[in-house]
């Protein structure tokens, strides 16, 4: 995560929220989503393990932006190179957040004629608007009232729909049509970077604790839905049934029995991928 390196950085963070791993991703090139959310799932499952991906009923069950703390370097393991960080992230309080989104919106009123302009994205202040850039010279001039109110309303959509990002990690291509990154500001560019170190510099005896990092956090869990359970559960009670005719009725009564079951087996697995 130095600076000197200056490569755009993502932070994944997982485990406790007082006491978590950070992983800085670094990327060659950021300009693509797609590309970006392709080298954050492989460095994940660099990371945790490639098998944890096949693990059935074993999923990714939540991807959310949340606030870093960096306490420093985890120790490596033997052989290793250390690339992670110990540190604690804190949740967004998305309740309180959404509040005062709605009440920028409900606050609304318009006091000039400024309008949005969606073919470039920005507002064209019209006359009688007294934000800093029509007013430059008063101190007190604020942002554009238009400006404010289309960016919450757009804003109250991105933190309601933030829960989707969790599908953005798992199948990177969704990030076709989806700006996770940009939205939550997730994405360290070279300058960001930069500015970090300036800030960290800018303190007398910095601590590292001090600097607020953005990152994204990601609990995996089991997911388990009928499928998982059902035929794992078939299986045990059809064998519990060989073993008993083996003990009942001896071996040949118990190979006939468990033929019966495997060709039982294959006829509901067919039956059901056909449904
Ligand atoms: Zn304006
Ligand atoms: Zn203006």
């Amino acid at each position: 995560m130095s600076p000197e390196n200056g490569s755009p950085m993502v932070l994944l963070c997982w485990g406790e929220s007082s006491h978590c791993s950070i992983l800085p991703v670094l990327f060659a090139n950021s300009g693509d989503d797609v590309e970006t959310w392709r080298e954050i799932h492989r460095a994940w499952y660099a990371r945790r393990g490639y098998w944890r991906k096949h693990l059935p009923g074993y999923s990714i069950t939540r991807v959310d932006a949340v606030k870093i703390s960096l306490l420093g370097l985890k120790k490596a393991s033997k052989g290793r190179e250390n690339r992670e960080y110990i540190g604690m992230y804190t949740e967004r309080d998305v309740p309180a957040e959404r509040k005062l989104l709605q009440q920028t919106i409900d606050n609304y009123v318009p006091i000039s004629d400024c309008f949005y302009d969606r073919r470039t994205g920005t507002v064209e202040c019209g006359y009688g608007c007294n934000c800093f850039y029509c007013l430059p010279c008063f101190d007190d001039a604020g942002e554009c009232p238009e400006e404010t109110y289309i960016t919450a309303r757009r804003n109250i959509v991105h933190l309601n729909t933030l829960h989707l990002m969790k599908h953005v990690f798992s199948n990177p291509d969704l990030a076709v049509l989806n700006d996770f990154l940009k939205k939550e500001n997730l994405l360290y560019s070279h300058r960001d970077v930069l500015d970090l170190t300036e800030t960290w510099n800018s303190w007398h005896c910095p601590a590292l604790r001090e600097i607020e990092f953005r990152g994204i956090v990601v609990s995996e869990g089991w997911a388990l839905d009928k499928r998982h359970i059902t035929l794992p559960l078939l299986v045990a009670i059809l064998l519990g049934v060989v073993v008993a005719a083996r003990f009942l009725f001896g071996w040949d009564t118990a190979w006939n029995v468990g033929a019966f079951f495997v060709a039982l087996i294959s006829l509901l697995l067919c039956i059901s991928y056909q449904l």
